[in-house]
């Protein structure tokens, strides 16, 4: 059995797998292997395994500070 489609998030990659929470058929990309969750479902809840793009701790205040 193929799964044959685009991905229903960006509709311009072809169907990796299926979100196991909301069942869409989404790409490589908005396919999340280790929790089988599209990436919709994995920002809804609040889990993004590698995804650095907002979220970055960095220590505040330690940077240039010469008085
Ligand atoms: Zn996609
Ligand atoms: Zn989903």
């Amino acid at each position: 059995m193929s799964v044959s489609g685009l991905c229903e998030i960006c509709e311009s990659a072809t169907v990796e797998d299926s979100c196991k929470r909301c069942g869409r058929l989404v790409c490589e990309k908005h396919y999340d292997r280790e929790t089988g969750l599209c990436t919709d479902c994995l920002a809804e809840l609040g889990g993004r395994p590698t995804d650095d793009g907002e979220k970055r701790d960095y220590p505040d205040g330690v940077d240039e500070y010469q008085f």
